[in-house]
């Protein structure tokens, strides 16, 4: 399956925004986006004027990337959103969110969302006390994510869970640290999720 191999950061200076992609290193002074905050390249520096649909196109790419998906998953999120009831824009946002890679970067199991994936992957966690070792798998309202108690000293989620003071636990979520647990008391509401996105051009585009 085609992966994005290069370095992660390019993708924030394209972007034109700090993605986090990488964990710790985007809280320090080796942030390739402080450094050089422009876009990659031989013209990265020249200056760019976007279309209506370059803008739209710039949007969809940002999102996709921030959750690290392919374009074959973005849309199918996509149609799952258009499908429910409400502002599709904000129901695109809501399912990325309850991604179990996600909520575990979010709780502060993982520095990032790729690191997330990878640990959910190799069976480092169980919602609602069952195994699940799938990254896409949707989390509902209630359910717990707890890190099994065999993972519990491994360096990435001790490491993480040091580091998660500084990006905080947003407030649809609780967590035990002592307990290594988190639930989720319910779906966040568009104005908790704080990135800088504007869904509605996601959503523009698609409707083509
Ligand atoms: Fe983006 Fe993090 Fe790299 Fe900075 S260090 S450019 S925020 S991925």
């Amino acid at each position: 399956m085609a992966r994005y191999t290069e370095s992660v950061c390019r993708i924030c200076r394209r972007e034109n925004l700090k993605l986090f992609l990488k964990g710790d290193r985007c809280y320090s002074d080796k942030c390739a986006y402080e450094r050089r905050s422009y876009p990659p390249g031989q013209h990265g520096q020249g200056r760019k004027k976007f279309s209506d649909y370059g803008i739209q196109l710039r949007e969809k790419q940002k999102v996709k990337r921030m959750y690290g998906l392919l374009e074959r998953q973005f849309r199918f999120y996509f149609h799952k959103a258009e499908r429910q009831k409400g502002v599709t824009g904000t129901n695109l946002l809501v399912l990325l969110e309850r991604r179990l890679d996600n909520v575990v970067y979010r709780l502060g199991f993982a520095n990032s969302r790729a690191q997330g994936r990878q640990l959910v992957r190799h069976n480092h966690f169980v919602v609602n006390g069952k195994r699940v070792n799938i990254p896409s798998y949707l989390i509902k309202e209630n359910d717990t994510v707890e890190v099994k108690e065999k993972s519990r000293n491994i360096v990435p989620i001790a490491e993480a869970m040091e580091a998660v003071a500084r990006r905080g636990v947003p407030q649809w979520l609780e967590i035990e640290k002592d307990k290594f647990k988190g639930t989720i008391k319910g779906y966040p509401a568009r104005d908790e999720l704080t990135m800088p996105i504007q869904e509605q051009l996601i959503v523009e585009l698609y409707s083509k």
